[in-house]
């Protein structure tokens, strides 16, 4: 078993170095937070789907001429990424009032949006996350204007094919959050996806019903989270093996383990 120098823990991940420069293992944990990480719990088999998920959505993309971070899985709970520098901005795009909107510009919750709409939410969590303009990114630096152009020509693109995606498992895609970073290739710098595509990160309702199959589960005491996130992955037809996000066949335990790790962090 290898002794990996940990990089970065953040609220559901856990960054490692990787095996080659220019890696690094992402890590899934079971932790979920929400409201600016006032709440907290673990949602026992959470970090297995969102990996199998992710994976599924980010080779799903990359097949469109998206390009990601994502390398390949190593086990239940981890994956090979590229190493990115993180741009500073939550990438949300919306289909559907609800969550801050609604709050924001008191619009219905659920109410179908005349267009899709791209928001960009400053990463900053002392600042709880707030909500910036295009002018304000370019201005203070936090991207470039062609940057930008970029990302909102990619979250529109991403948009579309997973409305389509997940429209044909029965399910509606209201919103979600992207992040990318740059990627250097000796001189040259390209943008690429990163982070994870999960029901962390969207809000997913079924076609019919209405019902929430995210992490609105968590935030609002719904219960049945972890369900929830086993349902859209069976819906995606990736996860037969695995029930209640517990292995029941053809996954070793060993792939399961905890993170190992080397004791003193990057300072
Ligand atoms: N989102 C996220 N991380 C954040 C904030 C939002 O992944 O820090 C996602 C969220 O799951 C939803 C979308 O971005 O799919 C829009 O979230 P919203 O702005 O409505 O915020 P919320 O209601 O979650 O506070």
């Amino acid at each position: 078993m290898s002794r990996r120098r940990r990089i970065y823990e953040g609220k559901a991940k856990i960054l490692f170095e990787g095996p080659e420069p220019g890696t690094v293992v992402q890590y899934f944990k079971d932790d979920a937070t929400a409201f600016n990480n006032q709440k907290h719990d673990v949602i026992t088999g959470k970090g297995v789907l969102n990996n199998r998920i992710s994976e599924y959505l980010m080779l799903k993309l990359a097949e469109i001429g998206i390009p990601t971070h994502f390398m390949k899985r190593l086990n239940m709970r981890e994956q090979l990424v590229r190493e990115v520098d993180i741009i500073p901005l939550e990438v949300v795009v919306r289909n559907v009032a609800a969550g801050s909107l609604v709050k924001r510009l008191g619009l219905e919750h659920g109410q179908a949006l005349p267009r899709s709409i791209v928001e960009f939410y400053y990463k900053k969590d002392e600042l709880g996350d707030p909500l910036v303009s295009e002018d304000h990114i370019t201005a203070l630096g936090w991207a470039t204007a062609q940057e930008l152009d970029e990302l909102i020509t990619y979250a529109v693109r991403v948009n579309d094919f997973l409305t389509g995606l997940f429209m044909g498992v029965g399910l509606k895609l209201i919103d979600f959050k992207l992040e990318f970073g740059r990627f250097w290739e000796e001189e040259d710098m390209r943008i690429l996806l990163a982070d994870e595509i999960s029901p962390d990160n969207c809000r997913l309702w079924d076609l019919k019903t209405n019902e929430i199959l995210d992490k609105d589960r968590f935030r609002q005491d719904m219960g049945g989270v972890a369900e929830a996130y086993q349902e859209v992955a069976q819906r995606l037809g990736i996860l037969p093996e695995i029930s209640n996000g517990q292995m029941t066949e053809g996954e070793s335990a060993e792939e399961d383990k905890t993170p190992t790790e080397e004791t003193q962090d990057k300072a």
